[in-house]
């Protein structure tokens, strides 16, 4: 067998860059004892051995037993102690590792090859009858736990239990005699609930536990894990078989978790926890509060000052903030681990910018450091992390919009609107909103729906606003009327506490502590150095001066949708566009957008302004009318005094607009194009505005939407191009101004070349165009696209993450044939997935020149163009 397959290496073998094959923890117990630190010996066995494993039906491949055979008389000859010799043994820990880090997730066993001889053996070398017998009974609960697959609450029992008729507190407290005890009763439990005795020959304990830490790869938690932090393509876990070295020997030893850096601020200070006379799990399991990393220099100033010495070799290595674990035998450290450390957003920011100031790596290595999408912690107000572990959430919904929101539960906008004038903080909760809502949105702390998915109104409104939104929350039911909600069987009422976490999806009932966001100054360098790779430019959907306001603030460089229908929903305002949808003829119609125009035009003119020659995306009217009809008798009266008709005149009409399925119905340029007066009035609005203003950069980029047929397109162009022109001319100005379309309808982007001979921009609207791809109701997906996810058929929400298979497909052959047809055709995408990291590098790679997403999300928006243009140079 000359070229068998190495499967297993010695930690004299590996490298850190061999993280693929030997794990994470393997590579850097590697890389760490070539950096001569002192790391207790051992071997790795390779993630393709747990790959081959269970592909052959759970059996190693061939050879495989030999090669480790052979590195553990290495390693016996290295420590000078054998496994299962009772006169000198030799302890093993088995850890698992996979190439991605997932603490705690799969299986460690300490204290391996104990046995009834082998531990008076121990006693005999070591002199330490408490220790030998700690050691042993550690491992047959760790053993019988993770291998044996005895509950963890049996041996906790039997322990208890033992503390309690001795009348002690802590497990250090048990003596050798107490320990002896528990060792026979564990060993008598296990016998009885497994019909097995506890296996004593080490070599047997040992492949037991190899076998259980491959299986631990494929435990519940672990497949979750993976799931969650979307940890994929991996061979399966290496095994790390290494000696034991001791810290629950006395009270000269210990063991401990540090990091270089604290991981919560980011600040450059040595930061940890420990415990002495204790062994790994005791640090995390909170069975004792664990001491501060700084006081360990007043128990053993020798140990902590090597360990502040490892801290800078191994930070200077690594050059970047390391997670360490440690352990300390009778006075002397033991390093046992390494890794690249876990930190908030607010720490990632500020070691990045930290590191190039120390000259320790690079602008680019620092912007790739920042996973954009964390930025949302920092942008929105959060729970407070400290209070989050006491408080356990009623119900889960998806996290429509980040933040954390607190306040008393209102079922109704107007009341809302009025309780937030009051002074009152309140949390709107509604079966499912309507843009009639918006009024109590807005004044709300935060957003709260029964129903609805990612891209539901209430989730799109409240990511606009920068307010924490949880959506379809399945388990909440609303009883709006009757002014409460019921959740799993309790009942809220109007005026009590709710918290939300928008970031998570959370709802609790009582007011949690929350935290402001700091926005440091580090952000804003990290931000600029963003700025200086990107190639993307990134605009805001904005459609008030408000939100342009902050768009602004974080970097927006235009705003690349501004809804025209949500201006329509203030005040008097409805009033006339009830009047409008609800006329009989043109007259009617014209009547009422004379109404219109002169708000439709201050709008504008706020917002040009605000964005100071800065391109704006104005989209004519787009949703289906009946979104505006009035719905409240009360309603229905003023409209009908109001037009000089009979209320039952205007409740016929409203009958009469009623349509099965409004999102493919009276909407976008099929409004338009029914009623021309609508477009005429808006471009003249958008014209006028901009002429007043004076403004010689400024450019309006009017939009038409939904526009599937060129010949869709020509019509309302035509009309845009008249009227403006006219206006243009009338006023003696030589303002310019564009016409461009979404591309939303999947005809549309199969006919992107017949309408690029027309358009001058293309702006994607991914949520009409997942929605009409897919064939999902975006408001609907709520009832199955969770258990799509769970099934594995889809991988993501589309909705959130765009389909680049099909979807995207469409987007990139639109692209082309628009392109084809003129070289210099903008295009930009405003759906949610403008705001979508993973989206974003889809929209780098396609070619686009911006996306365009709500304010909140422009930070994101920058970083995440930054490392699309930054990955596009490694991998080109
Ligand atoms: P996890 O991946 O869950 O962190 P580890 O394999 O790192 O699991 O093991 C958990 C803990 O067990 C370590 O933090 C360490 O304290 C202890 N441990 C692991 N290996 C050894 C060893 N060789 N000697 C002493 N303690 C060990
Ligand atoms: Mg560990
Ligand atoms: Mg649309």
């Amino acid at each position: 067998m000359a070229d068998e397959k190495k499967y297993v290496y010695d930690f004299s073998e590996g490298k850190a860059n061999m993280k693929e094959l030997l794990g994470g923890k393997g590579a850097n117990l590697a890389e760490m004892t070539t950096l001569g630190l002192p790391v207790p010996f051992g071997f790795t066995i390779t993630t393709e051995t747990c790959d081959s494993y269970y592909k052959n039906n759970k059996k190693y491949p061939a050879g495989m037993e030999k090669q480790v055979d052979e590195k553990l008389i290495l390693l016996e000859k290295k420590m000078g102690m054998k496994l299962g010799d009772p006169a000198n043994p030799l302890l093993l820990s088995i850890r698992s590792g996979a190439a991605s880090s997932m603490p705690g997730m799969m299986d460690t066993i300490l204290n391996l090859g104990l046995n009834d001889v082998v531990v008076e053996g121990l006693i005999k070398k070591t002199n330490n009858e408490r220790f030998a017998w700690d050691s042993y009974r550690r491992f047959i609960q760790m053993f019988g736990n993770v291998v044996m697959e005895v509950e963890h609450k049996d041996f906790e029992a039997i322990l208890d239990k033992k503390k309690e008729t001795k009348g002690i507190e802590y497990d250090t407290q048990l003596d050798a005699n107490d320990l002896k005890e528990i060792v026979s009763e564990y060993k008598a439990m296990i016998k009885k609930k497994t019909k097995r005795e506890f296996p004593q020959s080490p070599k047997e304990q040992m492949f037991m536990a190899i076998n259980a830490v491959f299986g631990s790869w494929n435990n519940d938690r672990a497949i979750l894990y993976r799931k969650l932090n979307d940890i994929k393509g991996l061979l399966g876990t290496a095994v790390n078989v290494q000696s034991m070295v001791f810290g629950n020997m006395g009270d000269s030893s210990g063991t401990g978790v540090c990091f270089t850096r604290d991981p919560a601020t980011g600040e450059n200070k040595f930061y940890g926890e420990y415990l002495m006379n204790a062994q790994g799990e005791d640090v995390v399991a909170g069975i004792r509060t664990p001491q501060k990393l700084e006081t360990l220099e007043k128990v053993n100033a020798k140990a902590y000052k090597e360990l502040c010495d490892v801290r800078a070799k191994l930070e200077k290595h690594y050059k970047d903030m390391q997670d360490m674990e440690f352990t300390i035998q009778e006075g002397k450290l033991y390093m046992l681990q390494t890794r690249n450390g876990k930190r908030t957003a607010a720490a990632a920011v500020k070691i990045a910018v930290d590191m190039v100031n120390e000259g320790l790596i690079d602008k680019k290595t620092a912007l790739l450091r920042v996973d954009p999408k964390s930025l949302d912690q920092l942008l929105h107000k959060q729970i407070d992390p400290l209070s989050k572990s006491k408080h356990t959430s009623v119900a889960q919904g998806l996290p429509a919009s980040p933040g954390a929101a607190v306040g008393q539960a209102i079922f109704d906008a107007e009341k809302a609107y009025e309780w937030a004038e009051e002074g009152k903080k309140v949390v709107l909760i509604r079966t499912e909103t309507s843009p009639e809502d918006l009024i109590g949105m807005n004044a709300a702390q935060g957003i709260l729906t029964a129903r609805g998915g990612m891209t539901s109104h209430a989730a799109v409104v409240a990511r606009g606003m920068g307010k924490c939104c949880v959506a379809g929350c399945g388990d909440v039911i609303v009883n709006e009327e009757g002014g409460y909600f019921e959740v799993k069987g309790q009942r809220v009422k109007e005026g009590d506490y709710v918290t939300l976490n928008g970031t998570t999806g959370e709802l609790f009932i009582g007011q949690l502590p929350t935290v402001d966001p700091e926005l440091s100054g580090d952000f804003g360098i990290l931000m600029k150095w963003a700025d200086e790779v990107r190639r993307l430019k990134v605009r805001a959907n904005a459609d008030i001066p408000r939100d342009a306001i902050v768009a602004i603030k974080f970097g927006a460089e235009g705003i690349g949708l501004c809804r025209t229908e949500h201006m329509f929903f203030e005040g008097e305002r409805i009033k006339a566009m009830r009047e409008m949808i609800l006329a009989d003829d043109v007259a009617g119609r014209k009547k009422a957008l004379d109404k219109l125009l002169p708000y439709q035009k201050s709008d504008f003119k706020g917002l040009f302004e605000t964005m100071k020659g800065l391109p704006v995306t104005v989209r004519l009217l787009d949703p289906p009318l009946h979104e505006f009809l009035p719905k409240e008798e009360e309603d229905i009266q003023i409209i009908a005094k109001e037009m000089g008709v009979t209320p039952e005149k205007i409740k016929e009409k409203i009958v009469k607009l009623h349509e099965q399925n409004p999102m493919l119905g009276h909407r976008g340029c099929r409004l338009g194009i029914t009623y021309p007066e609508i477009t005429e009035m808006q471009t003249r609005a958008i014209i006028e505005a901009a002429i007043e203003l004076k403004d010689e950069k400024l450019v309006p980029e009017i939009m038409i939407p939904l526009v599937g047929n060129v010949e869709e397109f020509k019509h309302q162009k035509e009309i845009v191009k008249k009227t403006a022109d006219d206006i243009i001319s009338k006023a003696g100005s030589k303002m310019k101004y564009k016409i461009g379309t979404m591309i939303e309808v999947p005809r549309g982007a199969l006919t992107a070349d017949q309408i690029a001979e027309e358009a001058e921009f293309f702006s994607f609207g991914t949520n009409d165009l997942t929605q009409m791809t897919l064939g999902y109701s975006r408001d609907d997906v709520a009832s199955f696209v969770p258990e799509y996810i769970k099934l594995n058929i889809l991988e993501k929400d589309p909705f959130q993450v765009l389909d680049q298979t099909g979807v995207g497909q469409l987007i990139k052959m639109a692209a082309a044939k628009g392109r084809g047809v003129k070289s210099d055709l903008k295009l930009g995408i405003c759906g949610e997935h403008g705001g979508d990291p993973s989206s974003i590098i889809f929209c780098h790679d396609a070619g686009l020149d911006y996306v365009s997403c709500s304010p909140y999300r422009v930070p994101i928006a920058r970083l995440a163009a930054a490392h699309a243009a930054l990955k596009e140079v490694k991998s080109g």
